[in-house]
């Protein structure tokens, strides 16, 4: 094995919500500190880690302290800015590295990335202006989705054009910013895979989910998917060429939309996934595990999964249902220290074991 990361060696994680929490959690039973960078007070992922900066990613002064004091640095959000990473690099390894970062914070990079390497997207075209999107509507036709190239996450910063009248509508609603429009894909289902490339370029994927989405923001997830054994392998085939063609070394999430003719990406993240949350109650090894082993040099768990598992989202008030699922023999419940409930915010999840592996 080579580089493995010593007893006692401190991660760094830029970013300090749940996924930060649940990483530094992982950290620590194989022996790690971890140390998180976050700008917001009071981070979820603070409650459980050897340390906290709490700075914004502009304090270059920060920035190289922190990475100074850790061995090497990981991120729990895409939308790190590149001259933070800048600061990061000339200090610590950052692992996934700067091309999948870059590649997936740019819906058109990622769109055109994924085309090069031979995976499927749905049909789309850069939107600069008003004239970009007349052309881009008689490219990729209606019904569409413009969605910001940049920071969108969770349906935030799309607007949906049912007929080519849409399209002012549509420009405000993203308030004029850099977009692509993709062509609407009729999908059966959403699958994702949930895959990791370790520091010795080996590749192990976890078991297709299938995923239900309310309000563009995740809401469960089931293994096994309803998928043919042609398709399920096509999934993670794809999981596996990205990770390759990244030189990636961590835990990426990618999203599908099933369809009769195939497998269409719909975009990929460089990270742990709310989508892999199940792997907690259906795998030795899970995905924050997973994500440790892989970017402190350990050789990665298999993937394999020993039984069938639902996980709920806990968005909100659905935090008035913790009793009732603590109450549930079968339920795993994962809460992430949130001192303030609102609508829409991930509070929690629940992982439901519906038995042994079916098939
Ligand atoms: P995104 O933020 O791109 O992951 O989109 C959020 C959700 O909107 C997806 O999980 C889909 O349910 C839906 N969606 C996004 N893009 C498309 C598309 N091109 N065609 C159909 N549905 C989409």
């Amino acid at each position: 094995m080579t580089d493995r990361l010593p007893q006692g060696a401190t991660i760094g994680i830029l970013g300090g919500g749940q996924l930060g929490r649940m990483l530094s959690v992982a950290a620590a039973r194989l022996g790690y500190r971890s140390h998180i960078f976050e700008p917001g007070a009071e981070p979820p992922a603070g409650q459980v880690a050897h340390r906290v900066t709490t700075a914004p990613y502009e304090d270059a002064d920060a920035l190289a302290a922190f990475a100074t004091a850790v061995d090497v640095v990981t991120y729990e959000f895409e939308n790190v800015p590149t001259a933070a990473l800048d600061v990061v690099e000339a200090h610590a390894p950052i692992r996934p590295g700067r091309r999948a970062l870059a590649v997936s914070q740019d819906r058109l990079a990622e769109k055109d990335f994924l085309n090069e390497i031979g995976l499927a997207t749905a049909p789309y075209a850069a939107v600069d202006g008003a004239d970009d999107l007349e052309a881009a509507i008689a490219r990729v036709g209606v019904p569409a989705i413009l969605k910001t190239r940049r920071f969108g996450y969770d349906g935030k910063g799309q607007a949906r054009l049912a007929a080519p009248d849409d399209a002012a509508a549509a420009l405000a609603a993203i308030a004029g910013a850099p977009a692509v429009l993709e062509g609407f894909v009729v999908f059966t289902a959403e699958v994702s895979v949930i895959g990791a490339r370790g520091l010795d370029g080996r590749v192990a994927c976890f078991d297709p989910g299938e995923n239900v989405h309310e309000e563009g923001i995740l809401r469960r997830t089931t293994v096994p998917a309803q998928l043919s054994a042609a398709r399920r392998t096509d999934a993670v085939l794809a999981a596996g060429r990205l990770l390759n063609a990244l030189d990636y070394v961590g835990v990426l999430g990618l999203e599908l939309f099933v369809t009769p003719g195939g497998l269409v990406v719909n975009e990929f993240a460089p990270r742990v996934h709310n989508s892999g949350h199940w792997t907690q109650q259906g795998c030795t090894v899970d995905q924050f595990e997973q994500h440790i082993r892989a970017i402190a040099g350990w050789p990665l768990g298999d993937g394999s999964r020993y039984a069938d598992v639902e996980m709920l989202n806990l968005i909100g008030d659905d935090m008035d249902d913790v009793p009732a699922h603590a109450a549930d023999p079968a339920a795993a419940l994962h809460l992430y220290g949130k001192a303030e409930t609102r609508p829409g915010r991930k509070m929690g999840h629940v992982n439901r074991v519906l038995g042994p592996v079916s098939r």
